[in-house]
């Protein structure tokens, strides 16, 4: 077995919703990013690739590079999901924290499990999405940007 975690923040800027978990949120905001800026799905590819020692997202998908450009974050995460296929590996589980004081995230909850199990071929019991608010405090309390947390455990096929 491999374990990997990985951690990415975006901040708010102009916009009306924002992408978390592959799922499109209505927001008074947006996240300023190359891509969706979809965090949650960020911090997953890297805790996957962190896991079989690949590197990271920006190392596989460089913000430099044209062809990521406002990509949809679910093609990036299947494409972590093969790499690590073709290693040998299977996901066990994945644990994911979002911190975001706004907007609320508890209704989709649901659909960002089962949007990510199925960009990683698994079932929606072994991904976890939590999220919480950081009680006003720091950047993401502040309202300035949201990060996201994950982990995952690897299993050999
Ligand atoms: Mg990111």
């Amino acid at each position: 077995m491999r374990i990997g975690q990985g951690i990415d923040v975006h901040r708010f800027g102009d916009g009306d919703t924002v992408c978390l978990g592959g799922v499109k949120i209505a927001c008074d905001q947006g996240l300023v990013a190359h891509s969706d800026g979809d965090v949650v799905l960020h911090a997953l590819c890297d805790a996957l690739l962190g896991a079989l020692a690949l590197g990271d997202i920006g190392k596989h998908f460089p913000d430099t590079d044209p062809r990521f450009a406002g990509i949809d974050s679910r093609e990036l995460l299947r494409h972590v999901v093969e790499l690590v296929a073709s290693k040998g590996y299977q996901l066990g589980n994945a644990d994911i924290t979002v911190v975001a004081q706004k907007p609320r995230l508890a209704p989709h909850i649901d659909a960002m499990c089962k949007t990510i199990a199925a960009d990683m071929n698994t079932s929606s019991s072994r991904v976890s999405v939590k999220a919480t608010t950081s009680e006003k405090l720091g950047f993401t309390g502040r309202g300035e940007g949201i990060a996201a947390f994950a982990t995952v455990l690897l299993e050999e096929h």
